[in-house]
């Protein structure tokens, strides 16, 4: 049997046990774990990569504790833009969506567009029509409402800055125990195919209107068999710059590095020179896995058919 595995994340930042509760670790773990089990179980059985990354993350989005779906953070303007992104490593497509709103999980949306529409990205009304079109699940404002959110938010409004969900340092103090993030899966099924996903409400007090990295194909989000299946989380303009998740493909493809080893150059050396605070998660056509990152901590976990299995937050846990 080829070997098949699964990583996920919940998005990367300044996240300090000092700064958890037990509680709250204890929530991260468990919503981490679950996820996790559902798309690993969906391999187990045969499932497709893509189906177990879209398994995966919709658990994910529906989870308030993550920055992606129901719990997405405010823009500027104190609304949600949710950004997703799928990539299908055994032929290349790929689906995404920037900016919609209500929309009750748009790594599905994503995943719309790669299999029912003739395009790869789809933006904002437009992409919030074709949910309509396709019967998707749209929720009311009062469900992607949450109070911490909505305080978070509230402190930085006026200003013009904006933050990674897990990273602000004035905001420090009150972030404390809220460390929420991006969420991310990549796969490799029985048949030796990949998949990667990524989902995520952007950061929070963005401009109205910004894209981060998340939904763009190369720069968040890549997957091709070849190579790897790449989800990446962080401060998305410098990802988007070093179009991160692809430089890790060209990487492997044309220099012939490794998983691990491509993983370890774009997150420990590009992205420190662009200043690019984050990290990635990625797997190959063989199922080896691998979780990167230079911030203090990200969400993360993985599972593969050798029984090996992880689910972490901090540094220290790798
Ligand atoms: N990369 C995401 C963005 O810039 C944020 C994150 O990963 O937390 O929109």
């Amino acid at each position: 049997m080829h070997p098949f595995s699964i990583v996920i994340h919940g998005g990367a930042g300044t996240i300090v046990k000092s700064d958890m509760t037990p509680e709250l670790e204890k929530a991260y773990k468990i919503g981490l774990d679950k996820s996790l089990q559902q798309g690993f179980s969906i391999l187990e059985n045969g499932g497709s990569a893509i189906n177990a990354v879209r398994e995966a993350i919709t658990l994910l989005e529906d989870n308030v504790l993550f920055n992606a779906g129901r719990g997405s953070v405010f823009t500027k303007k104190g609304v949600q833009e949710m950004d997703a992104a799928i990539m299908d490593g055994s032929n290349l497509a790929a689906g995404s969506v920037t900016g919609v709103r209500n929309v009750m999980n748009p790594i599905e949306l994503a995943y719309e567009v790669m299999i029912n529409s003739n395009h790869v990205f789809l933006s904002g009304k437009g992409a919030n029509d074709f949910a309509i079109k396709q019967g998707l699940k749209l929720m009311s404002d009062e469900y992607f409402f949450s109070k911490f959110r909505y305080d978070q938010w509230k402190e930085i409004r006026d200003s013009d800055s904006y933050s990674l969900d897990h990273t602000h340092q004035d905001l420090a103090e009150l972030l404390k125990d809220k460390k929420f993030g991006t969420v991310g899966a990549v796969a490799c099924d029985q048949h030796g195919n990949i998949a990667a996903a990524t989902s995520t409400g952007g950061m929070t007090n963005k401009q109205y209107g910004r894209i981060g990295d998340s939904p763009i194909i190369g720069a968040g989000t890549y997957a091709n068999n070849k190579t790897c299946a790449i989800s990446c989380t962080g401060h998305g303009e410098p990802f988007i710059r070093a179009v991160a998740a692809h430089d890790v493909n060209a990487l492997m493809e044309y220099k012939g590095l490794s998983l691990q080893e491509a993983m370890n150059e774009v997150v420990h050396h590009k992205l420190i020179e662009l200043k690019g605070e984050g990290g990635m998660i990625g797997v190959d056509a063989n199922g080896n896995t691998a979780m990167v990152f230079n911030s203090t901590g990200m969400y993360r976990g993985m599972k593969n058919s050798n029984g090996e299995e992880k689910v972490g937050i901090y540094k220290e846990e790798i």
